[in-house]
């Protein structure tokens, strides 16, 4: 049986040597939850970084098979805890039990995905190119490259992904594929589901004769312990969900380092959908219905909730708003994660409220919402950067734009968003076309962004702020690729190769050969 013991896990021991603790707190209530947590000493982060330092030199070596066995084996192990896991998520995030089941089944998949994208050989990336010795007028050398671990990597659990971007998360499970040890700094938020994850990782690991120090998890409600880490020289790579003033600033340091690190932040997006007249007339209702549910979805807590609605002035479109407001205004109060996010998100609307019109008021008490739904003209819109920044929650923003020339100014005046959607119809012509491309790393055409497939081809991470490097994804077996960094190795001899790359290609990995995909041997 599972229990939270309220300390660290420094490798394969539990440590709670500091004297400064602090909570948990049901949302719903607002009540104090009973164990204290104990912050990380200096001492323990030091002894949880020497460990995977250590670590990282033997887990690197292990094979795809094996790392593929050690990420199934953990999402057996959570789905044989999931009573006790889910009930702690449910206690401390506030969210319905059914999002934790969605969430577990969420994270148990990206765990076994990840190991197969390690496997197919995809995430490798191995090229193998055979020299020339003859070559005219210098001959070529044997180039053989792919991607190998990048070492002890630290991730930040989000707190609006208890399961699925925290302990047992996206990051931790592409760190793991990737051949990575890992230092959680949990959500001071979630810190009891955080750790009760981390017995369920450490037990697992424990299992399978994993070097200890390859999963290590640290306690702190100060921004102390996270800037520790991200400026340890033992750490080569961070991964982050969360706000862009968070995000930038552990960017700032990482860049700040004597060794600069690579930071995958995952941060603010107001995700914009665009309707176009066309769609409006032929399917307006459903177009409104899709879009209030999308809004109003665990109160509107997903870094690809829709806050922006951009529409050009039309016939039908005072009727499509008078529906969306009244779908709108009928959904139930919904608890938000924390006060942390709940009053920033009182006080943007209520601001917002007094200079915009209000289509639907909303509900904002004691930690309980429901979705608010604002109007703005085109013109008024470009006159003031507040109104293109993120509201956390449910919340929709209509940008009405007097001419097509207005909705491409007010596209073109956003920042990098993660997602861009469209309602259109077929063969529509879209002058802005390009433009929204440039700004987003996924469109979504008559459809919502919230749900996001984890899948290979899946791209979820656009241009800053939505994300620190737009050319990564933080979902999908691609994201398995931010831990690693390409070796070449040239004229190398096969004993001296890694398994990717040795002739005979033991792993049977698809390689790219001399210019086409294969699984033969060279
Ligand atoms: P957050 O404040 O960015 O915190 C995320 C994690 O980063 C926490 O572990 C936090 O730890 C740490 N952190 C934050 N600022 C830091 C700093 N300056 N130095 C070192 N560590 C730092 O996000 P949150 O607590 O999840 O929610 C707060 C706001 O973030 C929300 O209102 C929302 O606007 C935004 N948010 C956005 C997304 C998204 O996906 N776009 C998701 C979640 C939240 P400590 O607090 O313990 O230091």
């Amino acid at each position: 049986m599972l229990s939270v013991s309220g300390k660290n896990l420094i490798g394969y021991s539990v440590s709670g040597e500091g004297n400064q603790f602090f909570y948990g707190v049901n949302p719903r209530t607002g009540d104090k939850l009973p164990v204290p947590f104990h912050c990380a000493t200096e001492g323990e982060i030091q002894k949880a970084l020497k460990l995977a330092e250590e670590a990282s030199f033997k887990f690197r070596h292990w094979t795809p098979q094996r790392r593929k066995l050690l990420l199934d084996a953990l999402a057996k192990n959570l789905e044989a805890h999931s009573e006790v896991l889910m009930g702690s998520f449910v206690e401390e995030s506030g969210l319905p039990r059914e999002r934790a089941t969605q969430e577990l089944a969420r994270s148990c998949y990206q765990l076994r995905s990840y190991g197969e994208a390690i496997l197919s050989g995809l995430v490798l990336d191995a090229v193998i190119e055979s020299g020339d010795s003859n070559r005219i007028p210098s001959p070529k050398p044997e180039l053989r490259r792919v991607n190998l671990a990048i070492g002890p990597v630290v991730v930040f659990g989000a707190s609006n992904f208890p399961f699925a971007y925290s302990t047992i998360g996206g990051d931790v499970a592409s760190a793991f594929a990737a051949g990575c040890p890992v230092i959680v700094k949990a959500h001071p938020m979630h810190p009891q589901t955080s750790s009760l994850c981390a017995a369920v990782i450490s037990e697992t690991l424990q299992s399978l004769d994993c070097p200890e120090g390859v999963f290590s998890h640290l306690l702190s409600n100060a921004h102390d312990l996270g800037q520790r880490l991200v400026l340890a020289p033992e750490v080569k790579a961070v991964g982050f969900t969360g706000s862009i003033r968070g995000g930038r600033t552990l960017m700032d340091l990482a860049a700040s380092r004597k060794e600069p690190i690579p930071v995958y932040a995952e941060m603010g997006s107001v995700n914009p959908v665009v309707v176009t007249a066309m769609a409006l007339e032929a399917k307006g209702p459903e177009i409104a219905e899709k879009l209030a549910a999308s809004v109003a979805l665990n109160a509107g807590q997903f870094c690809t909730s829709p806050g922006l609605l951009i529409v050009e002035e039309n016939q039908k479109l005072e009727e499509f708003v008078q529906y969306l407001s009244l779908i709108m205004s009928q959904y139930p109060e919904q608890c938000m994660l924390h006060s942390g996010i709940f009053e920033p998100y009182k006080n943007q609307v209520e601001q917002h409220a007094e200079e915009l019109d209000i289509r639907v008021g909303g509900v904002r008490q004691n930690n309980f919402i429901t979705p608010a739904l604002h109007e703005i003209t085109g013109s008024n819109f470009l006159k003031d950067v507040r109104f293109s920044h993120e509201v956390f929650g449910s919340y929709l923003l209509i940008v009405r734009c007097a001419s097509e020339l207005e909705m491409t100014c007010v596209l073109s005046s956003l920042e990098g968003q993660l997602t861009g959607s469209v309602f259109c119809q077929p063969n529509e012509h879209l002058a802005w076309w390009d433009l929204l491309q440039a700004k987003v790393g996924r469109l979504i055409v008559n459809g919502v962004p919230t749900g996001v497939e984890v899948t290979y081809a899946q791209q979820h991470g656009g241009p800053y702020p939505s994300s620190s490097m737009p050319a990564s994804s933080a979902v999908g077996g691609a994201a398995v690729r931010r831990f690693m960094r390409p070796v070449v190795f040239q004229n190398c001899p096969d004993s001296l190769l890694p398994e990717a790359l040795k002739d005979a290609n033991p792993l049977g990995i698809l390689r790219f050969v001399n210019g086409s995909y294969t699984h033969e041997p060279c």
